[in-house]
Protein backbone atom coordinates (compact mmCIF):
# COMPACT_ATOMS: atom_id res chain seq x y z
CA UNK A 1 0.00 0.00 0.00
CA UNK A 2 1.18 3.85 -1.30
CA UNK A 3 1.07 5.61 2.46
CA UNK A 4 3.50 8.47 1.17
CA UNK A 5 2.32 11.31 -0.83
CA UNK A 6 1.79 10.84 -4.28
CA UNK A 7 4.54 12.91 -6.50
CA UNK A 8 3.31 13.11 -9.83
CA UNK A 9 5.75 15.15 -12.68
CA UNK A 10 4.15 18.38 -13.43
CA UNK A 11 3.01 18.17 -17.45
CA UNK A 12 5.97 20.41 -18.41
CA UNK A 13 8.26 18.12 -16.91
CA UNK A 14 6.54 15.16 -19.31
CA UNK A 15 6.64 17.12 -22.66
CA UNK A 16 10.19 17.70 -22.07
CA UNK A 17 10.98 13.92 -21.13
CA UNK A 18 9.03 12.87 -24.26
CA UNK A 19 10.77 15.20 -26.44
CA UNK A 20 13.99 14.24 -25.32
CA UNK A 21 12.66 10.58 -25.84
CA UNK A 22 12.25 11.35 -29.39
CA UNK A 23 15.34 13.39 -30.48
CA UNK A 24 17.24 9.88 -28.74
CA UNK A 25 15.41 7.55 -31.21
CA UNK A 26 15.46 10.11 -34.33
CA UNK A 27 19.40 9.85 -33.33
CA UNK A 28 19.83 6.30 -33.30
CA UNK A 29 17.82 5.94 -36.24
CA UNK A 30 19.84 8.90 -38.11
CA UNK A 31 22.96 7.25 -37.01
CA UNK A 32 21.74 3.95 -38.71
CA UNK A 33 20.65 5.30 -41.57
CA UNK A 34 24.37 6.91 -41.94
CA UNK A 35 26.06 3.75 -41.42
CA UNK A 36 23.74 1.63 -44.34
CA UNK A 37 24.39 4.06 -46.39
CA UNK A 38 27.97 3.75 -46.03
CA UNK A 39 27.45 0.42 -46.35
CA UNK A 40 25.70 0.30 -49.37
CA UNK A 41 27.76 2.88 -51.39
CA UNK A 42 30.80 1.20 -50.96
CA UNK A 43 33.23 4.27 -50.47
CA UNK A 44 36.86 3.71 -51.37
CA UNK A 45 38.54 2.69 -48.09
CA UNK A 46 40.76 6.26 -48.02
CA UNK A 47 37.81 8.81 -48.88
CA UNK A 48 35.84 7.07 -46.25
CA UNK A 49 38.10 7.02 -43.53
CA UNK A 50 38.02 11.11 -44.20
CA UNK A 51 34.89 11.46 -44.51
CA UNK A 52 33.14 8.87 -41.39
CA UNK A 53 33.43 11.02 -38.55
CA UNK A 54 31.95 14.00 -40.32
CA UNK A 55 28.73 11.79 -42.32
CA UNK A 56 28.06 10.48 -38.68
CA UNK A 57 28.45 13.78 -36.84
CA UNK A 58 26.56 15.75 -39.47
CA UNK A 59 23.48 13.02 -39.10
CA UNK A 60 23.94 13.44 -35.20
CA UNK A 61 23.35 17.47 -35.50
CA UNK A 62 21.09 17.60 -38.08
CA UNK A 63 18.74 14.75 -36.67
CA UNK A 64 18.78 16.91 -32.96
CA UNK A 65 18.98 20.57 -34.41
CA UNK A 66 15.56 19.39 -36.03
CA UNK A 67 13.81 16.59 -34.14
CA UNK A 68 13.93 18.28 -30.20
CA UNK A 69 11.99 21.32 -31.04
CA UNK A 70 9.87 19.74 -33.31
CA UNK A 71 9.10 17.01 -30.58
CA UNK A 72 8.72 19.85 -28.17
CA UNK A 73 6.22 21.94 -30.43
CA UNK A 74 4.07 18.57 -30.73
CA UNK A 75 4.14 17.56 -26.88
CA UNK A 76 3.54 21.35 -26.04
CA UNK A 77 0.37 21.43 -28.17
CA UNK A 78 -0.75 17.85 -27.32
CA UNK A 79 -0.78 19.35 -23.34
CA UNK A 80 -3.04 22.29 -24.70
CA UNK A 81 -5.23 20.06 -26.38
CA UNK A 82 -5.32 17.77 -22.99
CA UNK A 83 -5.77 20.85 -20.56
CA UNK A 84 -8.92 22.05 -23.09
CA UNK A 85 -10.54 18.29 -22.97
CA UNK A 86 -10.04 18.75 -18.77
CA UNK A 87 -12.01 22.50 -19.08
CA UNK A 88 -14.48 21.02 -21.34
CA UNK A 89 -15.20 18.07 -19.19
CA UNK A 90 -15.64 20.49 -15.86
CA UNK A 91 -18.05 22.76 -17.96
CA UNK A 92 -20.23 19.84 -19.62
CA UNK A 93 -20.51 18.08 -15.71
CA UNK A 94 -21.39 21.96 -14.44
CA UNK A 95 -23.91 21.93 -17.41
CA UNK A 96 -25.36 18.75 -16.74
CA UNK A 97 -25.65 19.56 -13.01
CA UNK A 98 -27.68 23.27 -13.67
CA UNK A 99 -30.13 20.78 -15.98
CA UNK A 100 -30.72 18.74 -13.50
CA UNK A 101 -31.37 21.75 -10.54
CA UNK A 102 -34.11 24.33 -9.97
CA UNK A 103 -31.87 27.76 -10.33
CA UNK A 104 -34.06 29.58 -6.97
CA UNK A 105 -34.03 26.00 -4.70
CA UNK A 106 -31.42 24.27 -5.66
CA UNK A 107 -33.63 21.56 -5.78
CA UNK A 108 -33.91 18.79 -8.92
CA UNK A 109 -36.34 21.02 -11.20
CA UNK A 110 -39.27 18.60 -12.43
CA UNK A 111 -37.83 16.73 -15.62
CA UNK A 112 -35.07 15.90 -13.20
CA UNK A 113 -37.28 14.89 -10.24
CA UNK A 114 -39.66 12.73 -12.65
CA UNK A 115 -36.54 11.07 -14.10
CA UNK A 116 -35.17 9.78 -10.42
CA UNK A 117 -39.04 8.66 -9.94
CA UNK A 118 -38.48 6.55 -13.03
CA UNK A 119 -35.47 5.15 -12.10
CA UNK A 120 -36.80 3.34 -8.90
CA UNK A 121 -39.65 2.40 -10.91
CA UNK A 122 -37.52 0.49 -12.68
CA UNK A 123 -35.95 -1.20 -10.07
CA UNK A 124 -39.40 -2.36 -9.24
CA UNK A 125 -39.71 0.16 -6.29
CA UNK A 126 -42.78 1.59 -5.31
CA UNK A 127 -43.34 4.40 -2.97
CA UNK A 128 -45.42 7.31 -2.15
CA UNK A 129 -46.01 10.61 -3.83
CA UNK A 130 -46.39 13.84 -1.79
CA UNK A 131 -47.93 16.86 -3.17
CA UNK A 132 -46.74 19.87 -1.48
CA UNK A 133 -48.38 23.21 -2.58
CA UNK A 134 -47.96 26.61 -0.23
CA UNK A 135 -51.25 28.03 1.05
CA UNK A 136 -52.10 31.88 -0.55
CA UNK A 137 -48.37 32.43 -1.34
CA UNK A 138 -49.75 34.99 -4.56
CA UNK A 139 -50.49 36.85 -1.27
CA UNK A 140 -46.54 36.93 -0.42
CA UNK A 141 -46.00 38.23 -3.89
CA UNK A 142 -48.80 40.65 -3.95
CA UNK A 143 -48.01 42.51 -0.25
CA UNK A 144 -44.11 42.24 -0.16
CA UNK A 145 -42.86 42.03 -3.90
CA UNK A 146 -41.71 39.01 -5.92
CA UNK A 147 -37.98 38.93 -4.09
CA UNK A 148 -39.70 38.10 -1.01
CA UNK A 149 -41.72 35.29 -2.58
CA UNK A 150 -38.42 34.12 -4.63
CA UNK A 151 -36.96 33.83 -0.50
CA UNK A 152 -40.27 32.37 0.75
CA UNK A 153 -40.06 29.58 -1.87
CA UNK A 154 -35.73 29.05 -1.15
CA UNK A 155 -37.33 28.56 3.17
CA UNK A 156 -39.65 26.30 1.93
CA UNK A 157 -37.61 23.65 -0.18
CA UNK A 158 -35.41 24.35 2.51
CA UNK A 159 -37.57 22.92 4.87
CA UNK A 160 -38.82 20.28 3.05
CA UNK A 161 -35.02 18.86 2.59
CA UNK A 162 -34.71 18.99 6.26
CA UNK A 163 -37.42 17.13 7.18
CA UNK A 164 -37.58 14.63 4.63
CA UNK A 165 -35.17 11.35 4.94
CA UNK A 166 -32.47 11.02 3.09
CA UNK A 167 -33.96 8.53 0.84
CA UNK A 168 -36.55 10.43 -0.66
CA UNK A 169 -36.24 12.75 -3.60
CA UNK A 170 -37.62 16.17 -3.65
CA UNK A 171 -38.39 18.45 -7.02
CA UNK A 172 -40.00 21.88 -7.67
CA UNK A 173 -42.75 20.65 -10.08
CA UNK A 174 -43.22 24.08 -10.40
CA UNK A 175 -44.12 27.67 -9.07
CA UNK A 176 -44.83 27.65 -5.56
CA UNK A 177 -45.59 23.68 -6.11
CA UNK A 178 -43.30 20.65 -4.36
CA UNK A 179 -42.98 17.09 -4.64
CA UNK A 180 -41.50 14.57 -2.20
CA UNK A 181 -41.39 10.46 -3.56
CA UNK A 182 -40.96 8.51 -0.85
CA UNK A 183 -39.54 5.34 -2.08
CA UNK A 184 -40.52 1.68 -0.82
CA UNK A 185 -43.23 3.15 1.89
CA UNK A 186 -46.90 2.62 2.04
CA UNK A 187 -49.60 6.09 2.25
CA UNK A 188 -49.67 5.98 6.28
CA UNK A 189 -45.94 6.03 6.99
CA UNK A 190 -45.97 8.72 3.88
CA UNK A 191 -48.21 10.11 5.85
CA UNK A 192 -46.11 10.65 8.69
CA UNK A 193 -43.39 12.26 6.81
CA UNK A 194 -45.96 14.67 4.91
CA UNK A 195 -47.05 15.65 8.74
CA UNK A 196 -43.40 16.53 9.57
CA UNK A 197 -42.78 18.44 6.37
CA UNK A 198 -45.87 20.29 6.84
CA UNK A 199 -45.05 21.36 10.53
CA UNK A 200 -41.66 22.23 9.19
CA UNK A 201 -42.81 24.95 7.20
CA UNK A 202 -45.06 26.23 9.51
CA UNK A 203 -42.17 26.92 11.64
CA UNK A 204 -40.23 28.94 8.88
CA UNK A 205 -39.08 32.11 10.55
CA UNK A 206 -39.50 34.01 7.70
CA UNK A 207 -39.02 37.76 7.86
CA UNK A 208 -40.65 39.31 4.81
CA UNK A 209 -39.67 42.95 6.31
CA UNK A 210 -37.51 43.67 9.29
CA UNK A 211 -39.18 42.28 12.88
CA UNK A 212 -42.48 41.12 10.90
CA UNK A 213 -42.87 37.18 10.68
CA UNK A 214 -45.17 36.03 8.42
CA UNK A 215 -46.51 32.44 8.76
CA UNK A 216 -46.44 30.36 6.00
CA UNK A 217 -48.19 27.22 5.62
CA UNK A 218 -48.87 24.48 3.20
CA UNK A 219 -51.23 21.88 1.45
CA UNK A 220 -50.66 18.21 1.41
CA UNK A 221 -51.88 15.60 -0.98
CA UNK A 222 -50.31 11.85 -0.30
CA UNK A 223 -50.78 9.06 -2.70
CA UNK A 224 -49.14 5.22 -2.78
CA UNK A 225 -48.93 4.04 -6.28
CA UNK A 226 -46.87 0.83 -7.30
CA UNK A 227 -44.09 0.68 -9.76
CA UNK A 228 -45.67 -0.66 -12.20
CA UNK A 229 -48.35 2.82 -12.09
CA UNK A 230 -47.69 5.30 -14.34
CA UNK A 231 -45.63 8.21 -12.85
CA UNK A 232 -48.37 11.08 -14.39
CA UNK A 233 -51.28 8.84 -12.56
CA UNK A 234 -49.31 9.12 -9.13
CA UNK A 235 -49.04 12.88 -9.55
CA UNK A 236 -52.45 13.22 -10.72
CA UNK A 237 -54.31 11.18 -7.36
CA UNK A 238 -51.55 13.08 -4.79
CA UNK A 239 -52.56 16.52 -6.58
CA UNK A 240 -56.23 15.41 -6.59
CA UNK A 241 -55.69 15.08 -2.18
CA UNK A 242 -53.96 18.50 -2.23
CA UNK A 243 -57.01 20.03 -3.84
CA UNK A 244 -58.64 17.89 -1.22
CA UNK A 245 -56.82 19.43 1.29
CA UNK A 246 -57.48 23.06 -0.09
CA UNK A 247 -60.78 22.68 0.09
CA UNK A 248 -60.32 21.04 3.69
CA UNK A 249 -59.01 24.88 4.98
CA UNK A 250 -55.54 24.16 4.33
CA UNK A 251 -52.16 23.72 6.06
CA UNK A 252 -53.20 19.87 6.19
CA UNK A 253 -52.20 16.40 4.97
CA UNK A 254 -54.73 14.76 3.28
CA UNK A 255 -53.79 11.02 2.07
CA UNK A 256 -55.68 8.99 -0.35
CA UNK A 257 -58.26 6.61 0.75
CA UNK A 258 -57.51 4.10 -1.62
CA UNK A 259 -54.32 3.66 -0.22
P1 LIG B 1 -53.56 28.41 -2.94
O1 LIG B 1 -53.56 28.45 -1.47
O2 LIG B 1 -54.91 28.11 -3.48
O3 LIG B 1 -52.53 27.50 -3.48
O4 LIG B 1 -53.23 29.88 -3.45
P2 LIG B 1 -51.88 30.40 -4.05
O5 LIG B 1 -51.89 31.89 -4.00
O6 LIG B 1 -50.73 29.75 -3.40
O7 LIG B 1 -51.93 29.87 -5.54
P3 LIG B 1 -52.00 30.60 -6.91
O8 LIG B 1 -51.93 29.51 -7.94
O9 LIG B 1 -53.17 31.52 -6.99
O10 LIG B 1 -50.70 31.48 -6.97
C1 LIG B 1 -49.43 30.98 -7.10
C2 LIG B 1 -48.49 32.12 -7.27
O11 LIG B 1 -47.13 31.69 -7.28
C3 LIG B 1 -48.70 32.87 -8.56
C4 LIG B 1 -47.30 33.08 -9.11
O12 LIG B 1 -47.07 34.42 -9.44
C5 LIG B 1 -46.41 32.68 -7.97
N1 LIG B 1 -45.14 32.13 -8.40
C6 LIG B 1 -44.90 31.08 -9.23
N2 LIG B 1 -43.58 30.90 -9.41
C7 LIG B 1 -42.95 31.86 -8.67
C8 LIG B 1 -41.57 32.18 -8.45
O13 LIG B 1 -40.64 31.56 -8.95
N3 LIG B 1 -41.30 33.24 -7.64
C9 LIG B 1 -42.30 33.98 -7.05
N4 LIG B 1 -41.97 34.97 -6.27
N5 LIG B 1 -43.60 33.69 -7.26
C10 LIG B 1 -43.92 32.65 -8.05
MG1 LIG C 1 -50.31 25.87 -6.82
MG1 LIG D 1 -50.50 27.63 -3.56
Amino acid sequence: MHNGPLITESPVRVSYRRALIITMITLIVSQLITAIAILVCDIPEDILREIVGIWFALAAICSTVVAFPLALVFQRERLKLARAMQQLEEVHAELARRARLDPLTGILNREAFLTRIKRFQEQEVSGAMLMVDIDHFKQINDTYGHHAGDKALQLVANAIEQAMRDQDIVGRIGGEEFGVFVPGEKAELAGLVAERIRLAIARIDFKPEPGLRYGITASIGVAQGAYSDKVSELFRMADNRMYDAKQAGRNRVVIDAAA
